[in-house]
């Protein structure tokens, strides 16, 4: 059987070690008899499982001790009602920087319960860039402030974080998490669905400062309040078994390849080779300022709709799937989170290179 190299923004590519070794642990995972799919939540063999994850994402990610880690559902779309019912309960206002769908559905959602408040916006130019943030602008009094740190639709990522001083500073990491490290010190809260960096869907991560837990506004939905999850090891219900279970796979992974200071090393070589290529090619460019470049999520277009078309069609014949650009932006984009092998990159810029050649006008 002939595997594809898939340039899916999420659900996207695991490592192929990760999927074999859950194929051999279909039946019986760790000599239980059982696949972990049949497992009780509440047994000891399933409660190793969530410890180990938990463990190997504090350990990889150099967790401090005062943050919990919660696997939650409901993706990363639920955390943008979660965080204003437990978090805008002082002041009852926000800040947030749009940069693109998901930063704006944040801000939506957050306009619902309070005060939020937009102190920059990249939409002029189709998010193209980060927009320079003006410290001036803050909301000195907001109960925090939300930033889509890798937004995986048009490909940018932010390389500096806002001071935002005593206000904490939440951040949507669907699509940057483990792909490089990051301080987690500096946030009060980070989130990320994982079916983009992390396992197949159906969990969702969040790393929360404990003192911002336990303010949830009353009307809150008990199963919306980090509180029950925080007090319950994220075992209020049943949590997703089966993707913690494949997340702490990919751990393990990640932690034998090197961790994510190596992970960053070869996602910086992967996105070197496609964006040089991009910068050099009379056809194809990319559509991010240099400075604000994605090193998971890379839009780029023809400037020809046919032209896209038909390149993503080629290129899925000859085993380039999901390069279609977000139904909002048009042309193509590379999803190349860890798990897509320099190889990939590379076979991937051969191709475009040789439809160049064929498609010269
Ligand atoms: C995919 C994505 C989301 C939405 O995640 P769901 O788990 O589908 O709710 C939110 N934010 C970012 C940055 C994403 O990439």
């Amino acid at each position: 059987m002939a595997r594809v190299y898939n340039f899916s923004a999420g659900p996207s590519c695991l490592p192929e070690e990760v999927l074999k070794r859950a194929a051999d642990e279909m039946l019986d995972c760790n000599g239980s008899g059982q696949s972990v799919m049949e497992m009780s939540h509440r047994s000891k063999e399933y409660q190793a499982i969530i410890d180990e994850c938990e463990a190997l994402l504090r350990e990889l990610m150099e967790i401090p001790e005062n943050y919990k880690v919660l696997f939650l559902q409901g993706g990363a779309s639920t955390q943008f009602a979660m965080l204003p019912l437990n978090l805008m309960n002082g002041s009852g206002k926000a800040d947030f920087v749009i940069t693109g769908q998901w930063a704006n559905k944040a801000y939506q959602e957050a306009s619902r319960y309070g005060q939020a408040n937009i102190v920059a916006s990249s939409k002029d130019k189709t998010f193209s860039y980060i927009p320079k943030l003006d410290k001036s602008t803050f909301t000195p009094d907001a109960d925090y402030f939300h930033i889509c740190f890798n937004n995986t639709i048009y490909g940018t990522k932010y390389t500096e974080l806002p001071d935002t001083g005593n206000v904490p500073l939440v951040a949507d990491i669907s699509s940057f998490i483990m792909s490089e490290p990051l301080d987690v010190s500096k946030f009060g809260v980070l989130y990320a669905g994982a079916q983009k960096n992390l396992a197949p869907a159906g969990v969702t991560i969040v790393i929360i400062r404990e003192d911002l837990i336990g303010n949830a506004r009353d009307i809150t939905p008990t199963m919306l309040d980090y509180k029950t999850h925080a007090d319950n090891g994220s075992m209020y219900n049943t949590p997703p078994c089966y993707t913690i279970y494949m997340a702490k796979l990919v751990l393990e992974w990640v932690k034998e390849q090197g961790g994510i200071a190596a992970m960053k090393d070869r996602n910086e070589k992967k996105a070197k080779l496609l964006y040089d290529f991009l910068d050099s090619s009379k056809m194809f460019k990319g559509t991010v300022v240099p400075e604000d470049r994605s090193l998971m999520n890379v839009p780029f277009v023809t400037g020809n709709d046919e032209l896209d078309a038909k390149f993503v069609a080629e290129a899925k014949k000859a085993g380039f799937v999901n390069l279609k650009g977000h139904r909002s932006v048009g042309g193509m984009r590379a999803s190349i989170y860890n798990a897509m092998p320099y190889e990939g990159v590379e076979a991937l810029v051969e191709f475009m290179k040789k439809f160049e050649a064929e498609n010269a006008q």
